[in-house]
């Protein structure tokens, strides 16, 4: 069954009140055409990350929150609506468990034999938890990496750089514009036009070359007038980097963002598009062997690129697991870009803050943005990003922003725009919540964990906290999943969002939760021995027990 889903708008509610109203809205935001890369499937975005497990489970779960009351809690199970239970106007009016496996069957063949069974599906991260924004979500998140990427080796800059990097999805799609925020030329591998083509329409991606030699001269012009411009190209990244590599093209910054920790969703050398998805259903076992031999030689060309002085970086899909599982042994040579660029953020508190704005003005967005440079007049990156993403962001689905913001500040932009909703300032309340990729959410030994200081890489207690801590503290909707980001039996993670609609219960809960959440993050890093966390829990004031002199 197909249909189109969008969210509704204004300020009249559909159920009984905002609380109930705004999950109903992100739910139906995360379907939007204009958000969802495959609605039709259910799929949000990363591979088959799912809004909910199937047609007849989106409508129970529409029809539940229609009528849900102020003191009771939807329980969603991998997708489903399984119960809807007594509890009280402090607690969370929907609670979320994607993809959570026994560990020992945590892995893909018995998670696909599980979904196949029509018994669980896959959240990603904010697909199934509901606050997907389209792919500004993860603009801010790769700006901000590209801009440490710049600090570290270009002195600030990406002018006069080229970067080469594959992937124009749901996520991926950041990449182009990203890049030529910091100033610099980004070449991209694409296997399907019309990924590629979206990413044009919205006006992420500058151009798309007829072949590589006509992609190559583009971009090394780009590159010698020191002009921002990024350009894609059609084909296979496994047969593309080897070929970039072979005529000595001058790469200076190499990632990628195909969907490899699926090896079912990262096509395979040799393999047509058109017959991906059925050889991947017919045969996935076959696929997958192939699917990762193919990463084994992209990754050897990313290593070879390495070899030749450039900055290379796995940006947290497993394309260094799945190519070492292809037999590359030097798939580790390179790092994760959260050890090498993110980490310091962390240790502050700092991540993915997001709001959106349900009555689906921009304008209300507009408002926010000029209140976020009110209240941080002297973070300078922060107003760059705010201005640019306003002049260049097209919106998807319902107006949203995201900025990184740290411990002690998210609760003080949340306040805000609650007393903004409460003066009429916004003509709608707005949800509140992040991306799971945060300093305190989870852990995921290739991406958010990867190389802490105390080897605490796998520990999962640390996600499971954050998600009792936000429904303690009043989150309006709390997830824990399980295999976001980096695949199956690779991460568990947990998501919040919370409800500004302009009362006090709702300043109370968002004071909390927006010092909570983040809090965690500052004392998971202290925990884990950064002294730059300890200093921040110095200094704010985060009581960490073993932590007191
Ligand atoms: P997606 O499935 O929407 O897009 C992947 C794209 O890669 C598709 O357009 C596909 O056509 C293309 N592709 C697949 N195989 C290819 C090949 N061999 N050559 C060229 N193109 C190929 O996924 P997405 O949402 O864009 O996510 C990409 C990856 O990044 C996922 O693994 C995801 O888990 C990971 N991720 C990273 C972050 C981060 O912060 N770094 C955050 C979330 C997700």
């Amino acid at each position: 069954m197909t249909e189109v889903v969008r969210a509704a708008r204004g300020s009249t509610l559909t159920a009984r009140s905002w609380a109930t109203e705004a999950p109903l809205r992100m739910l139906h935001n995360n379907l939007d055409p204009e958000v969802a890369e495959r609605p039709e499937d259910l799929v949000v975005y990363g591979g088959t990350g799912r809004a909910a497990r199937d047609w007849p489970s989106f409508h129970a779960i529409s029809r539940e929150l229609t009528t849900l009351g102020g003191d009771e809690t939807l329980l969603v199970q991998s997708g489903r609506p399984v119960g809807v239970l007594r509890t009280h106007e402090w607690a969370p009016r929907v609670l979320i468990a994607n993809s959570n496996l026994v560990p020992d069957w945590a892995n893909w063949p018995e998670f696909r034999r599980l979904e196949a069974a029509g018994l669980t599906m896959y959240g990603q991260m904010t697909a199934g938890s509901w606050i997907y924004i389209g792919t500004q979500g993860i603009l801010q998140g790769t700006y901000e990496t590209f801009a440490a990427v710049a600090a570290k080796r270009f002195g600030g800059s990406l002018a006069g750089t080229l970067t080469v990097t594959a992937g124009l999805g749901g996520m991926g799609g950041a990449q182009p514009l990203a890049i030529t925020m910091n100033g610099g030329v980004a070449l991209v591998v694409e296997c399907d036009p019309s990924r590629a083509q979206r990413r044009l329409d919205t006006r992420y991606l500058d151009e798309i070359a007829t072949d590589l030699d006509d992609a190559v001269r583009r971009v090394e012009a780009a590159r010698r007038e020191r002009r921002a411009l990024s350009v894609a190209v059609l084909g296979n990244a496994a047969d593309v980097l080897p070929e970039l590599l072979r005529r000595g093209v001058a790469v200076d910054v190499v990632t990628d963002q195909t969907s490899a920790h699926d090896p079912l969703a990262y096509l395979p050398s040799g393999v047509d598009l058109a017959d991906w998805h059925d050889y991947a259903a017919a045969k996935p076992a076959e696929f997958t062997d192939r699917a990762r031999e193919s990463m084994a030689e992209h990754v050897r060309a990313m290593v070879g690129f390495l070899d030749a002085g450039a900055e290379v970086f796995d940006y947290g899909n497993s394309l260094r697991g799945e190519a070492q599982l292809g037999g590359y042994e030097r798939a580790f040579d390179f790092p994760g870009f959260v050890p090498a660029y993110i980490r310091p953020l962390f240790c502050q508190g700092k991540g993915p803050f997001r709001w959106a704005a349900l009555s689906g003005d921009p304008a209300d967005i507009a408002a926010t943005d000029r209140a976020i440079l009110e209240l941080f007049p002297d973070n300078e990156p922060l107003a760059r990003w705010i201005r640019l993403a306003g002049e260049r962001v097209a919106f998807q689905g319902l107006p949203a922003r995201i900025c990184w913001l740290g411990y002690g500040e998210r609760d003080r932009a949340g306040l805000r725009f609650n007393e903004m909703v409460a003066s009429g300032e916004l003509s709608a309340p707005v949800v509140i919540g992040r991306d799971h990729l945060d300093c305190g959410s989870v852990a995921s030994p290739y991406r958010e964990t990867e190389g802490m200081a105390d080897g605490s890489d796998a520990i999962a207690d640390w996600p499971l906290l954050n998600a009792m801590v936000n429904t303690a503290s009043g989150a309006t909707w709390v997830s824990i999943h399980h295999g976001g980001g980096v695949g199956i039996g690779r991460s568990i993670h947990a998501g919040q969002v919370t409800v500004a609609d302009g009362t006090e219960l709702a300043a109370h809960k968002i004071e909390r939760v927006l010092t909570n959440d983040p809090g965690m993050g500052v004392l998971r890093h202290v925990d884990a021995g950064y002294p730059e966390a300890a200093e921040v829990a110095a200094e704010r004031g985060v009581r960490i027990p073993m932590n007191q002199p």
